[in-house]
């Protein structure tokens, strides 16, 4: 999909969001959802999204919905740091297929990185399902921090 289209009410963060496929939720507020990426890119890889915008992508984002979730954003990035003490945190957002997107509801990567490793941010159909109670652990350490 390119940046025009339609919002897709089955894509597969808005069945997270109604609760149909499960996640591993790090935070929720009254307008967004944050949880941890399922083909981490980097260990503790977190999503932040809006919980009531339908913009396919950042062009297509209310104001509104934009700072709440670069809010979250903030504060996740904040409690993973805390948690697992990275030695930096790269935000991506990606927009429209030719950029990598692959999912149709504006999302913002949180990739903490560690000295050493490899920095590119890997296409989709590269990431490695991660273990789910594996999932569930860092994201109980990363809660804590909130
Ligand atoms: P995009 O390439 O669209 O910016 O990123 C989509 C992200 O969603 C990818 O990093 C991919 O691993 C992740 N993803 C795809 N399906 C699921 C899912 O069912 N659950 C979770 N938590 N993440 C997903």
């Amino acid at each position: 999909m390119s940046l025009d289209g339609t919002y897709d009410d089955a894509n597969i963060f808005a069945l997270i969001l109604q609760g149909k496929i499960p996640a591993t939720k790090i935070y929720e507020d009254e307008s967004t959802f944050s949880f941890l990426d399922i083909m981490p890119q980097t260990r503790g890889h977190a999503l932040v999204i809006s919980k009531w915008s339908k913009a396919r992508n950042l062009l297509e984002m209310e104001d509104e919905a934009l700072a709440q979730v670069m809010a979250t954003v903030k504060k996740v990035a904040t409690a993973i740091r805390k948690a697992i003490h990275p030695d930096g945190i790269q935000i991506a957002q990606l927009n429209g297929a030719p950029a990598g997107q692959t999912i149709f509801h504006l999302h913002v990567h949180i990739l903490p990185r560690w000295e050493g490793d490899a920095k590119g941010f890997a296409g989709h159909g590269h990431g490695v399902q991660a273990d789910r109670a594996q999932l569930e652990a860092l994201a109980n350490e990363i809660r804590a921090q909130l």
